[in-house]
């Protein structure tokens, strides 16, 4: 069947922030056929190219994007003993729920995270004290200067937190991912609000549909509610050196943080964020910090990207005038 590409597509109702100008072009692709096809029309008109998963990382600023825009919707699902396969547009939490009715262990704390497959490899998504990599076995990319696919096992996926050599090296786009996941796994519950959780349910955890629903209820009562416009975290948990924590920690006795095995520290920019900079519910207009977590901007109606972006730049500032640290972003823009 022939491509469809669109001309002046508004990208906002593709972004679960809501906001954005349009696409000067934007297709859907459902096979690596029509992927291949659309890099070919992107190159005979000179034009960049941006892929979307279901965009739930990302911000579209007020002027749109003047190139192409590729909707990834490469779906299918295959099971091969513990070894799963899904298609990068297929919908992580609904792969996450299929291999838990499977009874297979291993993405289980990553339920209810938005997003697809390929976005959930590329940004390497973690919660609950789990990471994508953890579990990936492989990823398939289409490499845009050879045309051709291309394995890439765990090693040389280059995973780090946030990170991937898929988010690095924009010739990759991500057709496919495989986990390696487990029928004997083990309950991960030792994260806080896991744990406090099964606290006071008063119950011994032991099977994965009740960590499933654990993880749901207690993302459903963190985080905004669908209707409202967010990105998720827009900040990235700094990393220091433990040297610059333990002055961090005089000043402010409280402040949380997560040890990395080596000479440096993650802090977690959600405290800073909420107890140094009492960031929790400042609105800016309808753009916003949500009350319950500081980590998470919203667009409360009628935000425009660049209100956002001043907002965030105000808490950046914030926070690095009172601690000496930098809060890269999560979110990625366009
Ligand atoms: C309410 C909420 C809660 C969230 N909670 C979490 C959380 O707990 N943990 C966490 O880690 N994240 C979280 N996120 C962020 C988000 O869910 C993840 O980053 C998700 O994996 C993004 O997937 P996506 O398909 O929406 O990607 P998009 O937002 O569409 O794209 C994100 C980036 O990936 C690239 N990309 C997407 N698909 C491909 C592909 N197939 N090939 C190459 N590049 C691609 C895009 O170009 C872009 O650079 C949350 C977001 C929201 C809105």
């Amino acid at each position: 069947m022939a491509l469809h590409i669109l001309e002046q597509v508004p990208l906002a109702p593709f972004t679960t922030m809501h906001v954005g100008g349009n696409a000067r072009f934007f297709v859907r692709v459902k096979s690596i056929e029509d992927l291949q096809e659309s890099i070919l029309f992107a190159r005979a008109k000179n034009l960049s190219i941006f892929i979307l998963g279901s965009g739930s990382n990302i911000l579209v600023s007020g002027d749109g994007y003047s190139g192409l825009v590729i909707k990834i919707e490469l779906k299918g699902i295959t099971y091969e003993n513990s070894r799963v396969t899904a298609g990068a547009g297929e919908v992580w939490d609904e792969v996450v729920r299929g291999v838990v009715q499977y009874n297979l262990w291993g993405i289980e704390n990553l339920s209810l995270v938005p997003g697809t497959v390929g976005g959930a490899s590329v940004q390497n998504i973690g919660a609950y004290g789990v990471e994508a990599c953890d579990t990936i076995f492989s990823v398939e990319a289409l490499d845009t200067e050879t045309m051709q696919i291309k394995t890439f096992l765990r090693k040389e996926c280059e995973f780090g937190y946030r990170e991937s050599i898929f988010k690095k090296n924009k010739n990759l786009i991500v057709v496919s991912v495989s986990f390696e996941l487990t029928e004997n796994g083990v309950p991960r519950v030792d994260y806080e609000d896991v744990k406090k959780y099964f606290e006071k349910k008063k119950v011994i955890v032991s099977t994965l549909v009740e960590i499933r629903e654990a993880i749901v209820a207690i993302r459903t009562r963190k985080m905004p509610a669908p209707s409202i416009g967010t990105a998720g975290s827009f900040f990235k948990n700094p990393i220091v050196e433990v040297s610059q924590y333990e002055a961090l920690k005089i000043q402010f006795p409280g402040i949380k943080a997560y040890p990395q095995g080596d000479s440096t520290i993650k802090l977690s920019a959600a405290w800073l964020l909420d107890h140094v900079g009492k960031w929790c519910g400042v609105r800016r207009g309808d753009a916003g910090v949500y009350e319950k977590q500081a980590l998470i901007l919203v667009n409360y109606g009628k935000a425009t990207a660049e209100e956002i972006l001043s907002l965030a730049h105000e808490m950046r500032c914030d926070i690095k005038e009172k601690t000496n640290v930098l809060l890269e972003e999560e979110v990625v823009m366009l």
